[in-house]
């Protein structure tokens, strides 16, 4: 199969695209955030473009890797009639950027475009608060092969658009999956608003377009809505072309210059994107490519990390941060922020384990502790006995009880049955309040056995 997305996801601006009423939809009462442009109202004449929107879209498309297109971009008027667009067309940008690519798909080009009201078809109302809120479009090549890629590309476009700080995330996408497979033609689904309802109406696209071509039936070329409900698609109207929707220039619309400088600063000013950042991790700090992707899946998780990492070792903080930090944050699930635990504590816990003034085990249990403690690791590993690793000396006299307490795990063990050394190892655990080392532990215990 062949797989290009189309999605549309909100660009984060306090007022609307050729307006300047508020953006914030979601909470206002319905048909509060109006006026007369972005009712689309006879007579009213669109504002100059926002040019947060502007900088917000060329952000993106510069951490896409697109080129830009440099000097003037303008407005098109799409036409089509539906009851959320008053107007009868939708403004949409011609491209500002341009072959781009992520993860190795091919970005062909990223557009701006004004979001249309919300019509309720069962109630006959329409709430245009959300109509005039900035949209962008980020169209790829068809250079995804199953339901699964199509997935991973999108959960990391939402990664790169969250990190850009420039757009909403995977709650206002709403995209367009171009899907044919080998000698049938090109179907469209309209509309789907999570990755989840991708992959799915993937899934179910798929099966239905080679069922047919198995029958000998035509894959006809047309659009389908994807009913999330039932997880099927269902035929909306034949496919139709660019000229149906009559594009032309907004004569209402100043053009909008883009300058180099501009994109110099922004180049400058811009978050990393996370793919590159990850790169990063592993060649600055050594890490391996799965603990670099694991902390670079959060943002403020990343920072965390970079913090710590000039206090203590990179490699072994990466690896504790991926391992027992992500474990913790995960059981809870919190990210990493929610959790409450700062960079000192990190460096603090990280600190007693290399000093060996606290047990891997130990460790697991503080940070257990840890999510929104006002106490720091050290003062938690006190509270709970657990700082200072037993000497060995004691460890050997526990091993020595455990040994002459437990004569059947013993010969258990001298019979083959290696296991029942976890046993033992329990035991002197629960001897030495879990202040032994597991490792040194089975060590001595073997030693004394033999
Ligand atoms: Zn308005
Ligand atoms: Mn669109």
């Amino acid at each position: 199969m062949k797989c290009g997305l189309e999605i549309h996801v909100q660009l984060e601006t306090k007022s609307k695209l050729f307006c300047n009423c508020p953006t914030n939809y979601k909470e206002a009462p319905a048909n509060t955030n109006i006026c007369p442009v972005c009712l689309n109202q006879p007579g009213a004449k669109p504002f100059p473009t926002n040019e947060k929107a502007l900088e917000n879209a060329l952000m993106i498309s510069l951490m896409l890797n697109c080129k830009i297109e440099k000097g003037t971009a303008y407005f098109m008027r799409k036409h089509y009639d539906y009851p959320d667009l008053p107007s009868g067309y939708q403004r949409t940008s011609i491209p500002i950027g341009y072959e781009g690519e992520l993860n190795g798909v091919r970005i062909r080009e990223i557009h701006m475009e004004e979001d249309p009201g919300q019509y309720k078809p069962d109630k006959g109302v329409v709430d245009f608060n959300r109509s005039g809120i900035p949209l962008i479009e980020i169209v790829t090549e068809p250079d995804m092969h199953s339901p699964e890629e199509a997935r991973n590309f999108l959960n990391q476009l939402i990664r790169v658009l969250e990190y850009s700080g420039g757009a909403r995330g995977e709650g206002t996408m709403r995209a367009d999956v171009n899907v044919s497979i080998e000698g049938g033609n090109r179907v469209e689904m309209k509309n789907i608003n999570s990755i989840k309802g991708a992959y799915k109406a993937l899934k179910f696209e798929v099966v239905r377009q080679k069922n047919l071509m198995k029958r000998g039936i035509e894959i006809k070329q047309e659009t389908r809505a994807y009913l999330e409900s039932q997880m099927i698609t269902v035929s909306m109207r034949s496919k139709e072309n660019a000229d149906d929707y009559r594009f032309i220039p907004d004569p209402d619309l100043p053009p909008m210059k883009i300058y180099d400088n501009q994109i110099e600063e922004i180049k400058e000013t811009m978050p990393e994107a996370p793919h590159n950042k990850a790169r990063r991790f592993e060649e600055e700090y050594g890490l391996d490519k799965e603990t670099a992707k694991v902390l670079t899946s959060e943002l403020d998780l990343a920072d965390a990390f970079e913090e710590v990492a000039k206090e203590v070792d990179p490699v072994f903080a990466g690896n504790w941060m991926r391992e027992e930090l992500k474990r913790v944050l995960t059981y809870n699930k919190f990210d990493f922020t929610e959790s409450g635990i700062s960079t000192e504590d990190i460096v603090e816990i990280i600190n007693l384990l290399q000093n060996k003034e606290i047990t891997t085990k130990a460790g697991q249990r503080i940070v257990e502790q840890m999510p929104n403690n006002k106490k720091s690791p050290k003062e938690i590993g006190e509270e709970l006995g657990l700082i200072g690793i037993v000497k060995e000396d004691a460890v050997v006299k526990a091993a020595k009880q455990a040994i002459d307490e437990n004569p059947k795990a013993v010969n258990d063990y001298k019979e083959g049955q290696k296991n029942s050394i976890n046993f033992l190892v329990g035991q002197v655990m629960r001897l030495t309040k879990g202040k032994a080392d597991p490792g040194e532990t089975v060590k001595i215990l073997k030693d004394l056995i033999e």
